[in-house]
């Protein structure tokens, strides 16, 4: 695989670009295939008539008991927001700057450096470890000892691959005592040993993001939380709408549902593990070598620019997902149903890259 980045090899990432994509099989986002389980369905289909009322405290307070339970927090610790992504802008204004800036890995989902780039902040790239794709938690610290915010994505977002929880608890441990060690665990459902829930009752500085939107199904309904002390998520409120006194109740009652009816989720990993193993596994017989992805995503190494081999395969009818600048040989794969990532490996063997 191409290793290696640099600072200057990191491009700052476009924020928010509304992107319609019209293929047959999107495999593009790392959404899952599906919509919400049967339950939360039924659940988000009932709360429709009461959605006159802005999230009834009782379907508010029922998903943060539900959420406390399973996490074993106390009901403080978790505030619901509208998806994951408003309060990861949030964290990232209100905790980096111009002085205390944000450490990311690269590669790594873009957002919370590209907010941070449009805010002016600073910005430190640090590539991940080479042996296992894990984020190099030694070399982040190193690279701005006097950082704000430390940005880890659990399993990592392109690469699918995991950080191991000694590292991420070795970086909570030396951080400064002021800065925040921001945990996003937008694909922890897949890789369920992994939960970093255990570091808040030992570190007082780390904040851990969860969304509805991946195994869930529930990316277009916006659904997330953060686990963290309450005087942490206290200042995010001076950024923003008051939008998590104002959450979809439908996609309330289908989080709530979801949580409550948790075997089917577990059937969803189970499904994509052995479609991504599967799908890994012919790309490798045809010659392509992938990163070990362990959540609904890997990346896939074309031994040539990926972007012309993205435009082949769309041609195809089969969006793929994008490259990230440090390796632009490299696509990201999101793990569709098996009829799709048929269709997928269909379509390489056309093209041929
Ligand atoms: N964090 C990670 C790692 C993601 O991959 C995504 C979406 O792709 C998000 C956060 C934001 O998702 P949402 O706002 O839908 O919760």
């Amino acid at each position: 695989l191409a290793l290696g980045a640099s600072a200057a090899q990191f491009v700052r990432p476009a924020l928010a670009q509304p992107v319609t994509v019209k293929a047959d099989v999107r495999i593009d986002a790392n959404e899952h295939p599906e919509g919400p389980i049967a339950q939360a369905v039924t659940a988000a289909t009932a709360a429709l008539s009461k959605s006159n009322r802005y999230a009834p405290g009782t379907e508010r307070e029922d998903l943060i008991t539900t959420i406390a339970a399973i996490d074993g927090v106390k009901p403080d610790m978790v505030v619901p927001w509208p998806g994951s992504s408003d309060p990861l802008y949030r964290l990232v204004r209100a905790y980096s700057s111009a002085t205390r800036g944000l450490v990311v890995a690269a590669p790594v989902f873009e957002m919370a450096a590209g907010i941070a780039t449009d805010a002016g902040y600073k910005v430190t790239p640090v590539p991940v470890r080479p042996s296992d794709l894990a984020h190099d938690v030694k070399a982040m610290l190193a690279a701005d000892p006097n950082a704000g915010l430390y940005y880890i994505c659990n399993p990592n977002n392109p690469v699918g691959t995991l950080t191991p929880l000694a590292d991420i608890e070795w970086l909570a441990a030396h951080i400064k005592s002021d800065a925040i060690l921001l945990i996003d665990e937008a694909y922890i459902d897949y890789t369920p040993a992994q939960k970093s829930t255990a570091l808040l009752a030992k570190y007082p500085n780390v904040v851990i993001l969860r969304t509805f939107s991946k195994v869930y199904g529930m990316a277009g309904m916006r659904m997330g939380y953060t686990l963290a002390r309450p005087d942490l998520i206290k200042p995010l409120m001076d950024w923003g709408s008051p939008s998590p006194y104002m959450l979809p109740v439908p996609a309330i009652a289908a989080a709530t549902a979801s949580l409550k009816n948790y075997g089917e989720i577990t059937k969803r990993v189970e499904a994509i593990a052995i479609t991504r193993d599967w799908t890994i596994a012919r790309l490798e017989a045809l010659g392509y070598k992938s990163t070990k992805g362990l959540c609904n995503c890997f990346m896939v190494d074309w031994r040539t620019p990926a972007k012309p081999v993205q435009q082949a395969i769309l041609a195809k009818g089969v969006a793929i997902g994008r490259n990230w600048p440090v390796w632009p040989n490299m696509s990201r794969i999101t793990v569709g149903t098996p009829a799709e990532m048929k269709a997928f490996i269909a379509a390489v063997e056309a093209v041929k890259p």
